[in-house]
């Protein structure tokens, strides 16, 4: 009962919406004696604002399409301008202020850029390595002091592979690294089972491209999360066996296998003192 006095309520509401439709499309519009609107007023307004809708929606298109056109008119133009002032500037220096100019522009542009992110721009550059000077090194020694310009290599452990008559004597090794302009002096006494090594510091600059034709990208990203934003970026320890990187950071006590590294910075430049620890202790 309840059911079909709610059937008949919504008839009766679909009737009159139906009458109300009917009537507001009645063709009046030659019938004077009618004061509303004629059936093709009501379909000029309909139409009328359907095609403005449309109009404004393309009209807001149009204008952020020129928006991003202008935008990108001015980033060309702008980079039109650095590109001008480089020229400029090389066209016109003489070879002193050349290097200095090149240097500036690795400075500023180079260097300042990458410090805010290496890993960012890591992802950017194709690996052009054949053989990574880290994972697929040749060195006998489980520590090594690594530079990451020149993918040279310092072998750190006092004692390696040799005999016990070939333990005696100081071992010296000299290396140079010309972008980072950082001098290498190490001396090790196998003997007396103890070594140092001297990091002497020029610009601090690391080349990324470098990096890239030097060491695996593997490598990369973990040399680059274990260095960046540390006090030295030029140079990292790695432990050949475990493949671990460690940055050179102040205060740092590293040990690897036999070897206890102490990291000491004097200056600005920096110091490993390297000490035998006996395995058994
Ligand atoms: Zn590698």
């Amino acid at each position: 009962m309840y059911f079909r006095n709610e059937v008949k309520e919504i008839r009766e509401l679909w009737k009159g919406i139906r009458d109300k439709w009917d009537s507001f499309w009645i063709g009046d519009e030659y019938d004077n004696s009618k004061k509303h609107l004629s059936q093709s007023d009501k379909r000029f307004l309909l139409y009328g604002n359907f095609i403005s809708g449309i109009f404004i929606v393309a009209l807001v298109l149009l204008i952020i399409g020129f928006n991003n056109l202008r935008v990108s008119h001015q980033n060309m133009d702008d980079m039109k301008l650095i590109m001008e002032m480089t020229k400029s500037y090389m066209g016109s220096a003489t070879e002193d202020e050349y290097d200095k100019i090149v240097q500036t522009i690795r400075n500023d542009l180079v260097f300042s850029d990458y410090s805010k992110g290496l890993q960012k721009y890591a992802k950017y550059i194709p690996n052009a390595s054949e053989k990574c000077h880290t994972c697929k090194g040749s060195s006998a020694a489980q520590a090594i002091l690594v530079s990451l310009n020149t993918g040279n290599s310092y072998d750190l452990d006092l004692i390696g592979k040799e005999t016990e008559e070939e333990l005696g004597g100081v071992k010296v090794a000299f290396g140079y690294d010309e972008i980072s302009q950082t001098r290498i002096r190490m001396i090790k006494s196998p003997k007396r089972k103890e070594g140092s090594v001297e990091i002497e510091r020029g610009s601090g600059i690391v080349s990324l491209h470098r990096m890239k034709s030097l060491f695996c990208d593997r490598c990369i990203e973990d040399i680059l999360k274990a260095i960046e934003g540390q006090e030295m970026e030029e140079f990292v320890i790695f432990d050949t066996e475990k493949i671990i990187f460690y940055p050179i950071k102040h205060g740092d006590k590293i040990r690897i296998e036999n070897d206890m590294l102490e990291v000491a910075y004097k200056n600005g430049d920096c110091e490993i003192e390297i000490t035998f620890v006996d395995r058994a202790k």
